[in-house]
């Protein structure tokens, strides 16, 4: 908590009087964020930071992994999908990016098994991820499995959200697009999602 509590007292000393006109304005007339970021809730892969984003910027939602399930499956996480329905529906957010990371703990889980501590509700989330798995199951060295599957688990992500009707409408008349994209811990580089569905650094 003192951690927290430190961070805090820095932002009001740094970040507040030079934001604070910028914090009043949206206070005032309401956000409009042009991204939707779909994040994992690792602390090493923060989309505020990897993209610099101040207030009023970024409308983010993280769980486990950066995964989306399918539309009306029994894994519908509520959490998720509500932040999606938010950010779609009522703020009309022209962009959505799904972002995954380098050592993501709940893909490892999903190859390599979820730890005992953790099978109430980790388990039979990574469990709807298993096309995921399967996609990378075959690629023999380790660390490019777990690669792999990181890759896997956005692009299922991206589909399983095109599969969401008032999604779909949307991406067919223009006013949304869907991106995916990595990040490395190690390198800080992140790598864009192409078309041809290999992934690509930005330089
Ligand atoms: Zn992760």
């Amino acid at each position: 908590m003192q951690t927290l509590l430190d961070g805090y007292r820095k932002f009001r000393a740094d970040t507040w009087p030079e934001k604070r006109r910028v914090f009043e304005e949206l206070a005032e007339k309401g956000q409009k964020p042009k991204a939707l970021v779909l994040g994992c809730v690792d602390s090493r892969a923060n989309p505020g930071v990897i993209f610099s984003a101040g207030p009023g910027e970024l409308l983010v939602a993280r769980n486990v992994a950066n995964f989306i399930p399918a539309y009306g499956s029994a894994a519908m996480c509520y959490g998720t999908a509500a932040a999606v329905e938010f950010g779609v529906r009522v703020l009309e957010i022209p962009n959505i990016l799904v972002l995954g990371h380098q050592k993501c703990g709940g893909v490892s889980a999903l190859l390599n098994g979820v730890p005992d501590t953790a099978q109430e509700f980790v388990a039979p989330w990574m469990a709807a991820a298993e096309e995921a798995r399967r996609r990378a199951a075959e690629e023999q060295d380790p660390d490019r499995r777990q690669l792999l599957a990181e890759q896997e688990v956005i692009k299922l992500s991206l589909a399983n959200l095109a599969g969401f009707p008032w999604i779909a409408e949307r991406i067919t008349d223009g006013r949304l697009r869907l991106s995916g994209a990595w990040f490395s811990i190690y390198s800080g580089t992140l790598s864009l999602l192409q078309e041809d569905g290999s992934f690509r650094d930005i330089v």
